[in-house]
């Protein structure tokens, strides 16, 4: 089956578009473990490390055997990114996706009318055809996908699934086949419900936010210092699950209303309006804290970071704001940080 790639940091491709042609959606991660010098010939050192370290994979060429690359609208570094990938990346197909930061009636026609123009690239580059009926099929796929992630994440707040178990089941449904995901979690939500809670009552209870972090090991990292996260708005978390498509309206029109509606993610702003999920999660859940973390230049969430800094100050809600590089060995340098931050909530 072909594979498709997308380079995303907001989760707002159209995944069922892919699906609706046959193919396979494969979201793309960074990878922490290695160096990124092939990328820095080509981008300036203040570009964010993640987008950096899937500028290297790129040049360097994907293990895994894609037949194509959409990139959809995230923050700057990722539309400027596209532009050198035109360059440096040999795939029958490479496409931007057009999301629109506005949510109004304007940006709604403008991205159906993007969708449209993907399908039809895809439908001429690959000679297949993306009916409104395959797409309806695979939006109830993702529906079935997106409903077992939101009863599974609710095992986190009951003490009974590990943040980073989560976090790596997320991860793999973005990467996997979706038939394939939809058994692993079918079977996950069966295991879950005989699972008994942690006896570790002093683990931090907190809700975790910032730029993709897609390395299930820091994840674990701040499990060993004491943190369960018990909640996130994050696109390897929440962010990919929030809501269901609307399966009985026109299923383009239905997609593009369904990733314009959900609550704005953290590569784009206002800031004002993050802060109301945030603040609408930490008091749902009830938790000691939050967690906001910056990949290093992440530019959205530096911007965002005072502002919420502030506004948590005035609810009493405690909150840490860190930024860090991509690589495993500044996880530990931080330890110090986040053990003070365990001590005082
Ligand atoms: S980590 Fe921040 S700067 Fe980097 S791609 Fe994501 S939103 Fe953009």
């Amino acid at each position: 089956m072909i594979k498709i790639a997308y380079f995303d940091a907001s989760v707002e491709t159209p995944e069922e578009i892919i699906l609706a042609g046959d193919m396979t959606p494969i979201r793309l991660f960074g990878n922490p473990t290695i160096g990124i010098d092939k990328a820095n010939e080509h981008v300036p050192p203040n570009h964010c490390v993640w987008a950096r370290n899937i500028l290297q994979q790129a040049i360097e060429g994907f293990k895994d055997d894609f037949q194509g690359i959409i990139t959809s609208h995230g923050c700057d570094c990722t539309n400027r990114e596209f532009d050198i990938w035109l360059e440096c990346i040999d795939l029958p197909f490479l496409f931007f996706l057009n999301v629109p930061l506005k949510r109004n009636e304007i940006a709604l026609k403008f991205f159906i009318d993007d969708m449209k123009e993907l399908i039809s690239q895809l439908e001429e580059t690959f000679n297949i055809n993306i009916t409104s009926e395959k797409i309806s099929k695979a939006i109830k796929k993702m529906n079935q996908i997106r409903d077992l992630l939101r009863d599974i994440s609710e095992y986190r707040i009951k003490m009974t699934l590990k943040g980073s178990e989560f976090h790596a089941l997320v991860k793999g449904v973005q990467q996997m086949d979706k038939d394939k995901a939809l058994n692993m979690l079918e079977t996950k939500l069966k295991q879950l419900k005989t699972n008994k809670p942690f006896l570790d009552k002093n683990l931090k209870k907190v809700l975790l936010t910032g730029s993709v972090i897609d390395d299930t090991e820091f994840i674990r990292f701040l499990e060993k210092l004491g943190f369960q996260i018990i909640i996130d708005d994050l696109c390897i978390g929440t962010k990919y699950f929030w809501d269901n498509v609307d399966e009985t309206e026109d299923p383009i029109y239905a997609l593009a209303k369904y990733h314009l509606n959900k609550p704005i993610y953290s590569t784009k702003f206002p800031s004002y309006k993050r802060f109301e999920t945030l603040n609408f999660l930490a008091k749902k859940y009830n938790v000691d804290g939050v967690i906001n973390i910056a990949q290093k230049f992440c530019e959205p969430i530096l911007y965002s970071h005072p502002y919420f800094s502030k506004k948590f100050k005035e609810l009493e809600i405690p909150y840490l704001f860190v930024e860090m590089e991509y690589n495993r060995e500044s996880y530990k340098q931080l330890a110090t940080r986040f053990e003070a931050f365990a001590e005082i909530i």
